[in-house]
């Protein structure tokens, strides 16, 4: 007599850029013998990457956006939109908000992550963050009818409070899309905790950035840390004021809550999960982490970009199979060196690979063929849009 083996659940937590890609490999080649669940906060993932073209009108919603209903439904995963609140790996279970629990046999989780200062006084109220990605993108239309209701001779001004590459490409995308749609003079000053725009990156990117800066009179201040917010812009810790119309917050990558909130799960200073180069939980070889919510043991200055996550999937995908086959692991070590491009506005990038920088209009149309290939591949079919 046969005795049929009961299927394993694999649960997949957060529809990020690594699991989008299992989803799709699953979807024409699955694991034997599993029933797969898919929980996400949201069912439409966003393309960070295009973010900044979206702000400066290059793209629709539709075009970067992931519906990951048909995607779950390509490989016959149940989708259960809500977010994962705590897990208990003793149990094998995670708890959603509203009390649910759902049990698992392995579990991945691709989360993304939140902004470093959200608790600051006066940032919820008063700033467009840039986490989740949908408040920035659904945000744009609301500053652009603020600028465009200011009154009196001085221009609309704009803080931004970051200069990572997300902060300094979202300060010229959000000049120039807010000057087109209103024909007003905006005032763009980008604040940078650090001495130094854009860390890791080389001097000559930096320079380019700052010349720009000035050909389209933005103000970049660095060593400047914003403490608190009001009506009227911002406070910096050393007590001075900066008034603004509207802030952006851009700030750096800190961890969603819940793994700090769940027993016997080891994280880094800033609450991500500690995993090996198997991708799995430093303690528990069920649970595996990709993208910013993930940090490596061996490479714990990895930087929190969606590259990384990319990269991870591939290797997710396969570990994920491996392990419910009892077979053993592959190991992801991250790359050393990947292009960076930044979008500008006004139809013109820069860009970065192995210390050399370039800029032109050449380098937006190569950003805009690497994003769209990259997106082709997860959107199917219709509901993209923006529901
Ligand atoms: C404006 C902007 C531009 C950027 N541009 C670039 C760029 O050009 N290149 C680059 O490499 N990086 C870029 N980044 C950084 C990049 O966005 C992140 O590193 C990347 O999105 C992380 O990908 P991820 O797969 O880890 O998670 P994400 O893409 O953030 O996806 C996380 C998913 O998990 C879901 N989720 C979150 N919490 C929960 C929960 N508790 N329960 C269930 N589901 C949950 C979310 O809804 C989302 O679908 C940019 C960031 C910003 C803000």
């Amino acid at each position: 007599m046969i005795v049929a083996t009961p299927a394993r659940h694999l649960l997949l937590v957060g529809g990020g850029h690594a699991h989008v890609q299992v989803l799709k490999a699953f979807a024409t080649n699955p694991p034997a013998n599993c029933r797969m669940t898919l929980v996400t906060a949201e069912r439409v993932a966003m393309y960070s990457g295009m973010a900044p073209g979206f702000v400066a009108g290059d793209y629709a919603l539709r075009d970067l956006s992931i519906d990951l209903r048909p995607l779950a439904a390509a490989c016959g995963a149940e989708l259960v939109e809500a977010t994962c609140e705590r897990i208990d790996p003793t149990a094998k279970q995670i708890q959603l908000a509203g009390g649910e629990v759902i049990g698992y046999d392995v579990a991945s989780f691709n989360i993304g992550s939140t902004l470093l200062g959200r608790e600051l006084s006066g940032v919820g109220e008063h700033a467009l963050p840039t986490r989740p990605l949908r408040k920035l993108l659904d945000g744009i239309a609301g500053l652009i009818v603020r600028a465009g209701e200011h009154r009196g001779d001085q221009p609309f001004r704009l803080l931004v409070v970051g200069a990572g590459v997300a902060g300094v490409e979202l300060a010229f995308c959000a000049q120039v899309r807010l000057w087109r749609e209103t024909g007003k003079a905006i005032a763009v000053t980008l604040f940078n905790s650090g001495s130094r725009i854009l860390p890791r990156y080389p001097d000559s990117l930096i320079r380019r950035v700052e010349r720009l800066a000035t050909t389209r009179g933005i103000v970049i201040k660095n060593d400047v840390r914003v403490v608190a917010l009001d009506d009227n812009g911002a406070v910096t810790e050393s007590g001075e004021r900066a008034d603004a119309d509207a802030v952006l917050w851009v700030t750096g990558p800190v961890s969603h809550p819940l793994f700090v909130n769940s027993p016997g799960i080891e994280t880094d200073t800033r609450g991500f999960i500690s995993i090996r180069s198997t991708l799995q939980f430093k303690d528990n070889d069920d649970c595996f982490a990709v993208g910013d919510c993930g940090t490596l043991i061996e490479h714990p200055d990895t930087p929190k970009a969606g590259v990384y996550a990319v990269r991870q999937g591939p290797i997710l995908t396969e570990n994920l199979r491996s392990h419910l086959c009892g077979e053993s692991l592959r190991e992801y070590a991250p790359q050393r060196e990947f292009l960076t491009l930044l979008n500008m506005g006004d139809g013109y990038a820069i860009g970065c690979k192995l210390g050399v920088s370039f800029g032109g209009r050449w380098v937006l149309r190569l950003k805009d063929w690497i994003d769209r290939d990259f997106m082709r591949k997860f959107q199917l079919g219709e509901g993209t849009e923006s529901d």
